[in-house]
């Protein structure tokens, strides 16, 4: 139970913080934009707004006449024309006319008792520019009942040249702008989290509907087991990462099954071989029981015996190397080592087996400037030289000739050559013969070994990072094999 909960938790999560980062980077967005948006409206609105005023105070000016003597008069109509005193909805514009010392001296019938302030300040800022917006808050203005909104004020010069000017003041409510403003922040305040609520839902959904094939091959993958390891992930059909993920893991099963059946194999031919020397061993053991035996049969049982114990050996010896290299290159003391100094090493404890067959070992070592030196696993180099001249002494015929050699290649390279006179291998073999376990059908009877000794040699040529093959054209006619290895060559410090 509490495995399966830690198991479902990445996934959710992922999906969750997936929707959280787009509803959060998609909300600041909208935000952002929202309030330029708002920013950009008030600011043409206020625009026009103050044209229309300026309009209005212009239109309310023209009717201002002033006489000979310097007499203010009204165009009677001038403000009492509704569209002209009330062009503005949501309530009427305030006037007011001062001389330009700042002495009040006409307004609007609908101020009654109260004044629109002309400052010292806008008073210099009118007669510098001739007119002058500013804002009035509602607080400023709530001692008088009638001012009960903000006010856009324009003070405006009425230029009668010289002695005649005077100061407008035309004063109008805002209301229509700010309502305008207040339906936009309602609007804004609404319709953002509806959005975001709905980019969230949409952001689920498509999340979920992106990592169905996810979880599709989590649960596949659960179902595998060593035992269905025939089984693969499915794959979805769209060329993203999600089916990469699925070719990956479809092939590191491939690799995994053929490990583990490769495994089974060589665990189960490792067994028959092991099994075999010991029945024969067993069985001549019982048979030694059986009755009193002479000096001589005695002598013959323990040749036979010291045979089989010295395969069993063998075979355990070989299969601790392949176990070794198999583990990798994290298992290997890697060291510089001598190739010259091992094949001559080699060559003096094989010597007895040699004269044994009358076989002529000969060695040959180019000349060259540096050492002949790789770097490896010396005990492994020191096997795989040891396996490829056992076998070209095992499988040369009486007095026939051995020739090793070690030669530089190009590349920084040293190849190690092994070559004999034996009966070569055929064709049906040679893509075989370094398989373990793998003995060609007239080496099983005739010559003793494991079938192990050309699968070691592959495997350290693999885990060194050089390359091994084999050249044999006996169906040409021409007798012997030779074995060549490549070795990286060591590089000088
Ligand atoms: P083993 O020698 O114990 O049988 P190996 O893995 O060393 O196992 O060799 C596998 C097979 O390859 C041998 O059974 C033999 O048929 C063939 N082989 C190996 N070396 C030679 C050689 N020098 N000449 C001819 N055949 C060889």
């Amino acid at each position: 139970m509490f495995s399966s909960k830690a198991e479902s938790a990445p996934l959710t999560s992922l999906r969750t913080r997936l929707v959280f980062l787009f509803v959060g980077i998609f909300g600041v967005t909208l935000i952002l934009f929202s309030f330029f948006l708002y920013e950009v409206f008030v600011s043409n609105h206020q625009k026009e707004f103050d044209a229309a005023l300026y309009n209005y105070t212009v239109d309310v000016a023209s009717a201002v006449d002033v006489s000979f003597f310097g007499e203010l008069t009204l165009t009677p109509n001038a403000l009492t024309e509704s569209e002209k005193v009330f062009p503005f909805a949501l309530g009427e514009a305030f006037l007011q006319i001062y001389s330009v010392q700042g002495k009040p001296l006409a307004r609007s019938r609908n101020l009654s008792n109260n004044v629109l302030k002309l400052t010292d300040e806008d008073r210099t800022a009118v007669l510098a520019q001739g007119s002058n917006f500013k804002t009035i808050p509602a607080k400023e203005l709530a001692r008088s009942r009638i001012f009960s909104k903000n006010y856009r004020l324009l003070t405006y010069l009425i230029n009668r040249s010289g002695p005649f000017d005077y100061v407008v003041q035309v004063a109008v409510p805002m209301v229509l702008l700010e309502h305008e403003k207040s339906n936009l922040i309602t609007f804004f305040s609404f319709s953002i989290p509806i959005v975001l609520l709905i980019a969230a839902c949409g952001g689920l959904y498509v999340s979920r509907k992106a990592l169905a094939p996810v979880n599709a091959i989590i649960e596949k993958s659960k179902k595998i087991t060593a035992t269905q390891l025939s089984q693969r992930v499915p794959v979805p059909a769209a060329k993203d990462e999600i089916r990469e993920l699925a070719l990956t893991l479809n092939a590191l099963l491939d690799r995994l099954e053929q490990a583990f059946y490769s495994q089974e194999t060589f665990i189960a031919d490792a067994s028959h071989q092991l099994k075999t020397p010991l029945s024969i061993l067993r069985g001549e053991i019982d048979l030694m029981r059986s009755k009193e035996r002479s000096a001589q049969e005695m002598a013959e049982f323990l040749h036979s015996a010291s045979q089989e114990v010295n395969y069993l050996s063998r075979m355990v010896e070989d299969l601790l190397i392949l176990a070794r290299v198999d583990a990798g290159a994290s298992s290997l003391s890697i060291q510089s080592v001598r190739l010259d100094e091992t094949v001559l090493e080699v060559i003096a404890r094989l010597d007895r087996i040699a004269t044994q067959k009358a076989v002529k070992l000969s060695v040959h070592f180019s000349e060259t400037q540096s050492p002949m030196e790789t770097e490896g696993d010396g005990d492994l180099i020191r096997s795989l030289v040891e396996n490829l001249i056992e076998n070209a002494v095992k499988y040369s015929p009486e007095q026939g000739k051995v020739s090793v050699t070690l030669s530089e290649m190009p590349e920084e390279r040293i190849l190690l050559a092994v070559e004999d006179q034996g009966r070569g291998i055929p064709e049906s073999s040679r893509d075989k013969i370094f398989d373990r376990f793998y003995r060609s059908e007239n080496s099983r009877d005739k010559i003793s070994g494991s079938g192990l000794g050309l699968a070691i040699a592959k495997r350290i040529v693999e885990v060194h990072g050089g390359k091994i093959r084999v050249e044999s054209r006996p169906e040409t006619g021409v007798p012997g094999s030779c074995f060549k290895v490549e070795f990286r060559r060591r590089m000088k410090a």
